[in-house]
């Protein structure tokens, strides 16, 4: 789950990481009203779920409380990478000086969390981490032992942050890594971290992204949730108790058992081809939870095919079958669809769908292959 910059920062300054003052409006009028409480220039933030705010003209400064309505009231009608913005961040202007990055994200290679920190923060980061990755410092950080003072200051060293400096940046290291690990987050980032006009370290922008897994133990985190910001897919999906993530390939997959989803994926980049999503229907699915799977899959414009595998434990093929006939009904799928049924009343499930104009497989290796040249408008 994310969260959004707003919530990401009063958690961090919960942890004593220092922010701006400021409040969140979702009119022009109130963010007229926080400009004028705060006094002297503001800045206004969009509040969607996505990074590249700023360059998308999501993020703008306003000298008085007529201009942050004018603004804020601007912010309000963008749409940002396609998500409408429904509130805005209205923060006291800072004047920065040095733009740093600062983050933790689990470094599965590693098997541990990473903090990354770098000198060249500010809205350009992945672009740095992929021209110039030297200039992003990595510690990783023993889950047991945690976030260890020599390593702060390593830190601080190898981005060549002022000496001054290192005593307040150590507290926020230190803050960042508690609440990424006592909300149980997969990322925590500031970026920027700025060095302001007046010499102090002050969190600009925030992000946390939250383990879906561990939201059972954190209910006032799963109050956060802000379903109107995300993708629909997988609002839909989690309705449905399927899990969904979606991906950047052409071919559709539907899967039950999480892994045979990720075979099933193997099996198509193996042969050439690109998955569109992850998708796990899960054990004893019926064919509610079918349709809702094959709608959400199709939704997607990138899907040229789709391809289903099923094994057939508790799961029953025929239910399988029924699904896929229901929701084809209801979604007049125009791509071809490959179909690879085994196990529990698969005969039955085949038998249905005969008539259904779909391509059917016998081994996976058939289907992959077959799903791969459909895609490409080759069967
Ligand atoms: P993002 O583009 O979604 O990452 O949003 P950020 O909150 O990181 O803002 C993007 C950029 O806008 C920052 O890197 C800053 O350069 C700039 N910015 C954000 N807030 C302020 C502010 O209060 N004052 C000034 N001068 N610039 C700001
Ligand atoms: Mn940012």
């Amino acid at each position: 789950m994310k969260l959004h910059e707003y919530q990401s920062k009063q958690i961090f300054a919960r942890y004593g990481i220092p922010i701006p003052q400021g409040r969140v409006a979702a009119t022009a009028e109130e963010a007229k009203q926080i400009a004028r409480e705060l006094g002297g220039r503001v800045v206004i933030k969009a509040q969607v779920l996505v990074g590249g705010r700023g360059k998308a003209g999501g993020i703008k400064v306003a000298k008085d409380p007529d201009e942050a309505e004018a603004l804020a009231a601007q912010i309000l009608q963008m749409q940002i990478k396609g998500l409408p913005v429904r509130k805005v961040l209205v923060d006291e202007a800072a004047s920065i000086q040095t733009e740093i990055y600062l983050g933790i994200t689990n470094d599965r290679l590693a098997r541990r969390p990473v903090m990354m920190a770098s000198a060249a923060g500010g809205v350009d980061i992945e672009e740095v981490a992929r021209d110039m990755p030297e200039k992003i410092v990595k510690v990783h950080i023993d889950p047991l032992l945690g976030l260890r003072e020599y390593q702060m200051r390593d830190i601080a060293a190898a981005i060549d942050l002022p000496r001054e400096l290192w005593r307040s940046f150590s507290a926020i290291a230190l803050g960042l890594w508690r609440a990424y690990t006592e909300h149980d987050a997969t990322l925590a980032e500031i970026n920027p971290l700025i060095i302001n006009q007046e010499g102090k370290l002050l969190a600009l922008d925030g992000k946390m992204l939250i383990d879906d897994n561990a939201l059972f133990r954190h209910p006032d985190l799963a109050e956060l949730r802000d379903v109107d910001e995300e993708a629909s897919e997988e609002t839909e999906a989690r309705k449905y108790g399927l899990s969904y993530i979606k991906l950047n390939g052409t071919i559709g997959c539907m899967v039950n058992g999480a892994g045979l989803a990720m075979t099933s994926m193997d099996v198509i980049k193996l042969f050439g081809g690109e998955p569109a999503n992850f998708l796990d229907i899960g054990g004893g699915a019926g064919a509610e939870k079918v349709a809702a799977a094959l709608r959400i899959i199709l939704r997607d414009p990138n899907v040229k095919a789709v391809l289903f595998n099923i094994f057939g434990g508790i799961t029953r093929c025929d239910e399988v079958a029924r699904g896929i006939l229901a929701a084809m009904d209801e979604v007049k799928p125009n791509v071809p669809m490959v179909v690879r049924l085994v196990g529990t009343n698969a005969e039955e499930g085949r038998r249905l769908l005969e008539n259904a104009n779909m391509l059917t497989a016998e081994t996976l290796v058939e289907a992959a292959q077959k799903a791969v040249k459909a895609s490409r408008g080759e069967l």
